[in-house]
């Protein structure tokens, strides 16, 4: 049975590879923050990770979740609606509601899975959701599932989003979703205009924060906050993954109804596990720490603010951003798996993006900043940038 496929597979691996776009894993043997180890032994400055905040390897974190491994034990062994509900499932969720000036909030195993189970359950035929271009992959997959009419508009093109509007005037519902920092430019979505093109045309709104919640805005709240739109979106989508400590998780959270709807009618809810006490007590140890202090955001945005001025000084073309992501502009697909080899063996461990990950012709580095970073960690990117820059010709 399976030599048929076997060889269809081997085809399509090897195709894979003729193309330049095999993925391969690199290997760390140390936990993740601002130094690594890699297997060969060698330790890199990480400008690559979304430990936007520096909590993947925080010691308050990693105490919460030992505590919470003693208090309610490794595993769920069950969905939330049959025996996965601990007292610390519903105190995170209290905490997100907060965090974001929601009305509630639902846990589930992944941001995947949030915008996986939330157009569904809430959309059908006589529906229109209207998306930005740019949206993760989840967000596509998720609105797949869902029956509504699908409209695309151009990243962040507000002409294009006002022009699918007035083309879905007449659907009963309407929903713009949109990244709030898309993670290739690192732009974060005009959430002002959107607002302003959601009133005057009926439509809900909603975000993705996974890029933006812990990082954007003074105190981290997003781009609600960057916007003065708290309390204003109907549907926040975000992750544990990436800034608020790393492991994983995925929440939404909004309006009352939907989120008491979603805990009805939501597949990845309903039909997967819960997600284990000892994630879930970081989390709660993670948003009482963002409670308390906006410490963590100040050093980010010092960093990001630092980062990005010195590159520009050095010549470097970077992408307009408002988030802890640098979009190192090299254009050539070759050039920027060129550079970022040079970078690793200087000991700086970035990613080269090209085609079909971006557009066509515009290949870059990306860099992603972190809290953890130390000043003498983002001078010794900066010498190395400017090094390889100059040696491959990018700056003079
Ligand atoms: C990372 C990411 C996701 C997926 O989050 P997970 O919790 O890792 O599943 C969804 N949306 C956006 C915009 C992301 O950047």
């Amino acid at each position: 049975m399976y030599g048929k496929i076997k060889e269809h597979l081997q085809n399509e691996l090897h195709s894979i590879r003729e193309a330049g776009l095999y993925k391969n894993e690199r290997l760390i043997v140390s936990p993740q923050d601002a130094v690594i180890r890699l297997a060969s032994g060698q330790e890199v400055l990480n400008f690559c990770a979304n430990n936007y905040l520096g909590l993947s390897n925080h010691p308050a974190l990693i105490k919460a979740a030992e505590d919470a491994l003693h208090s309610h034990g490794y595993g769920m062994s069950s969905v939330r609606f049959i025996c996965g509900t601990t007292n610390l499932h519903k105190t995170l969720e209290q905490k997100i509601t907060e965090f974001f000036g929601t009305e509630d909030t639902i846990l589930y195993a992944a941001c995947f899975d949030a915008n996986g189970g939330i157009f569904e359950p809430l959309f059908s035929e006589e529906d229109a959701i209207i998306s930005d271009s740019l949206n993760h992959a989840s967000i596509i997959d998720g609105v797949r599932l869902s029956k509504a009419k699908r409209f695309r508009y151009l990243n962040a093109d507000m002409k294009d989003l006002e022009a699918q509007l007035i083309l879905v005037k007449d659907a009963r519902f309407k929903i713009i979703v949109t990244d709030g920092v898309f993670s290739m430019d690192g732009n974060v979505a005009p959430l002002d205009q959107i607002h302003i093109l959601a009133k005057k045309y009926d439509a809900l709104i909603m975000v993705d924060e996974c890029h933006s919640a812990g990082v954007v805005g003074d105190t981290g709240r997003g781009v609600t906050e960057l916007f003065n739109l708290r309390g204003e979106v109907d549907i926040i989508t975000g992750t544990l993954g990436k800034a608020f400590g790393g492991a994983l998780g995925g929440f939404t959270t909004g309006r009352k109804e939907v989120i008491e709807l979603l805990r009805q009618r939501s597949r990845p809810y309903l039909f997967s596990n819960s997600l284990p006490p000892a994630v879930v007590n970081a989390g709660i140890k993670m948003f009482d720490m963002m409670a308390e202090t906006s410490d963590l955001q100040d050093k980010l945005h010092h960093n990001t603010k630092y980062f990005i001025s010195r590159m520009i000084d050095a010549g470097f073309d970077i992408k307009p951003t408002k988030s802890a992501i640098c979009a190192v502009m090299l254009y050539d697909a070759k050039l920027s798996q060129n550079f970022a080899a040079r970078l690793l063996e200087e000991g700086i461990y970035v990613i080269g993006f090209y085609y079909p990950v971006v557009a066509q012709g515009q290949a870059r580095i990306r860099v992603q900043l972190s809290a953890a970073h130390l000043p003498a960690h983002l001078d010794q990117a900066l010498a190395a940038f400017i090094k390889v820059g100059k040696s491959l010709g990018v700056i003079r």
